[in-house]
């Protein structure tokens, strides 16, 4: 089983400040209504270094799942 690990907080911030606060996807900015949600490049929970490290919105996330 694989172990899952999570992105520390000094690398989420780091990643927002590249990505401008915004999604990777559809690039609408975060604020209270459309909070970040954090995931992994290469889908391997395991894999926590910063260049697997992705952040999109929630509605984008979502959409990942399905297709
Ligand atoms: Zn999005």
């Amino acid at each position: 089983m694989i172990q899952k690990r999570e992105f520390s907080n000094i690398h989420k911030q780091i990643v927002l400040s590249n990505q401008k606060h915004k999604c990777k996807k559809c690039g609408i900015k975060f604020n209270v209504a459309h909070l970040p949600n954090f995931g992994y490049t290469d889908g391997n929970v395991a894999n926590n270094t910063m260049s697997n490290l992705k952040v999109l919105c929630l509605e984008c996330t979502e959409k990942g799942k399905k297709s």
